[in-house]
């Protein structure tokens, strides 16, 4: 038995996760950063505890997925833009308390291997795990293993620039995929569009503010042919296969499995995508060959508990 933990910005939510990647019981509460680093270790504890209350023996182990980067050889949180931990151990309490190792993961790698377990990529060896919410994340999965880099720091796909010079990225450069993928960069977009269309439906939906609407407001009136809807998604199109053809070009994964808010407009995005990717992708001129295909995620929210999970169960 093994728990999973997913340390997010305004939740705390952890299952016991078998070795499958079975979820059996979970909880959640609200992550509390008033008290600093303390109270989010209080919380990681009374998640815990709360799962363990009355459980016949102690987990092989607990693994924790942070929405930022990690040390895990140290149990340390490094840097994570959304709560109060830099360079802080948040695995020495439960280790105490509990008897079992802690790990840590980044969230996106903690989802990756959630969907290679148990969800759309199940079965693969070889897979990319990329998510489209507020930001843009990346797992690597290859032999079975994730990639983090020489220092936790490996596969931040949403960092590569897709456009030199482009918008501003909030890691500091800019044009990163990340400012044009993400539900934000595909918000951005749709602002750009405000003036030049100004009857559109979107606007409907927000009083008029380019910057209130939602990335599901855009896919609403996509699908309700809205022009400047189109327009949007086209340029949404565009930007996000830049990034996976890059992706494609170097790794050639079996899977590209797609995660995050965004992947839930799956259906507006699947087709176009795939299209641009069979005309442009460097090998591209071998039919018979496999190709990388592109998947979307099936486990939501709870492919960071699994993985989290598992981290446990791939190093123990
Ligand atoms: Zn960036």
């Amino acid at each position: 038995m093994y728990i999973g933990i997913d340390l997010g910005g305004t939740n705390i939510a952890a299952a016991i996760v078998d070795g499958d990647g079975v979820i059996h019981e979970r909880t959640s509460i609200r992550a509390n950063s008033g008290g600093g680093a303390k109270t989010i270790i209080d919380g990681l504890m009374e998640v815990s505890d709360a799962l363990l209350r009355g459980a016949a023996s102690k987990p092989c182990a607990i693994g924790i997925g942070v929405p930022g980067t990690v040390n895990d050889d140290a149990g340390e949180v490094v840097f994570t833009p959304n709560l109060p931990l830099k360079n802080v151990n948040v695995t020495r309490e439960l280790q105490e308390r509990f008897g079992c190792p802690v790990r840590l993961g980044n969230d996106a790698n903690c989802a990756a291997l959630g969907e290679m377990v148990a969800g759309g990529a199940k079965g693969a060896q070889d897979v990319v795990f990329i998510t489209l919410g507020t930001g843009v994340g990346g797992g690597l999965i290859v032999g079975g293993k994730l990639i983090t880099g020489v220092s936790g720091g490996g596969c931040e796909i949403g960092h590569q620039v897709i456009i030199a010079g482009g918008r501003k990225c909030g890691c500091g450069r800019s044009g990163c995929w990340e400012s044009y993928a993400s539900a934000t960069g595909l918000i951005r977009t749709a602002a750009e569009f405000r003036d030049s269309h100004p009857d559109s439906l979107l606007w409907e939906t927000s009083g008029g503010a380019a910057d209130k609407i939602s990335g599901k407001a855009v896919f609403d009136a996509y699908r309700a042919g809205d022009h400047a809807a189109k327009l949007i998604v086209g340029k949404y199109v565009e930007h996000l296969s830049v990034g996976l053809i890059n992706l494609i070009n170097m790794l050639e994964p079996e899977l590209i499995c797609v995660g995050g808010g965004v992947s839930y407009a799956w259906d507006c995005l699947a087709e176009p995508v795939q299209a641009i990717i069979d005309a442009e992708r460097f090998y591209r001129f071998s039919p018979n060959v496999p190709h990388t295909k592109i998947v979307r995620a099936e486990l939501g929210n709870d492919a960071g508990i699994i993985g989290a999970a598992l981290l446990g169960h791939s190093l123990s």
